[in-house]
């Protein structure tokens, strides 16, 4: 199996290159989305115009060749601009399941298909380009807000990042600092709450605008009014968009068109969080379980 860079290393390589500075933060930028981990096949195809239909076909996926399986022949089909919230145990395979969509790491059986075309077929470019990876626990670094946002799509205008961080709640907050979109956040500047940031990754997001996005939720608790303005900017986010959301938060889940449970032998449920609660089975269970999915 194709073991491609590690996350982990990637982070690492990330961290390091941020305490470089800015040159360094672009070199960072190109490690996490532009760099080809895995040789373009020849005669890729671009991926273009994506609708956003992703489908699943008896995929199975292990990260060592006799280690154990982590999905095995899972399919799954998720429609163009449907909202899919994923839920389940800690360890079952969330994660894993999302990032073999961008294609971080290689299927070690069956096909990942959007719009049809098998992401092994088609430029890693062009894949990148149009499924976008919101990682919400890795996010700001030292600088304005501006260059905060502006890592979602650097040629992006002043006009259009604003427009973003409106779409994202977040335009009233960043107005009202010090220095406005100019004020210094992260280590050496002002400090934001966990809400705030959070708006400024669903901005960034908005700024890259891809066809296709996948969303880790944070686990860190808000406060009601956060989680309301965070909770409308994500809504926000997903319309006109096929939108994958590892989900951590019941007003996740609620605002999502389908729920699909994961468990160690694939997917166990499905379905509103009403039609999920009345059936009294795996979802209901997780709720009883925890207090936050
Ligand atoms: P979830 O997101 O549902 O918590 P993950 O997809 O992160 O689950 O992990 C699924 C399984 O794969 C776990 O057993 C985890 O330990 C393992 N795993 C995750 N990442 C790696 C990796 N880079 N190398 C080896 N095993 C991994
Ligand atoms: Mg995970």
């Amino acid at each position: 199996v194709a073991v491609l860079v590690d996350p982990v290393q990637r982070l690492a390589n990330f961290v390091r290159l941020w305490q470089e500075g800015y040159t360094g933060f672009v070199r960072a930028m190109e490690i996490l989305d532009v760099a080809p981990d895995i040789e373009d096949r020849p005669g890729a195809a671009e991926l273009d115009h994506v609708v956003g239909a992703i489908a699943f076909r008896d995929v199975s996926f292990r990260y060592e060749e006799s280690g154990p399986h982590v999905l095995s022949k899972l399919s799954l089909d998720i429609a163009p601009g449907e909202f899919v919230a994923l839920v389940g145990p800690s360890g079952v395979g969330k994660s894993t399941l999302c990032a073999l969509i961008p294609r971080f790491y290689e299927v070690s059986g069956g096909a990942i298909l959007i719009d049809g075309k098998d992401v092994r077929d088609v430029t890693m470019a062009s894949l990148r380009r149009n499924v976008g990876v919101v990682q919400q626990d890795i996010y700001l670094f030292s600088g304005t807000v501006t260059d905060n946002l502006r890592y979602g799509r650097p040629d992006a205008s002043v006009e259009e990042i604003v427009a973003a961080a409106k779409a994202a709640n977040a335009h009233d907050f960043i107005a009202a600092l010090p220095q406005g979109y100019d004020t210094d956040i992260g280590q050496r500047g002002v400090k934001l709450s966990g809400g705030q940031k959070q708006r400024l990754t669903i901005a960034r997001a908005f700024l890259k605008n891809p066809a296709v996005l996948i969303f880790d939720e944070a686990t860190s608790a808000l406060d009601n009014e956060s989680e309301r303005a965070v909770q409308q900017a994500l809504l926000e986010l997903t319309r006109g968009r096929t939108t994958i959301v590892i989900a951590h938060r019941l007003s996740t889940v609620r605002n999502a068109d389908r729920i699909l449970v994961l468990t160690e032998d694939g997917i166990g449920e499905e379905g509103t969080h009403e039609a999920l609660m009345a059936a009294d089975g795996l979802y209901a269970g997780l709720h009883k379980v925890q207090a936050s999915i």
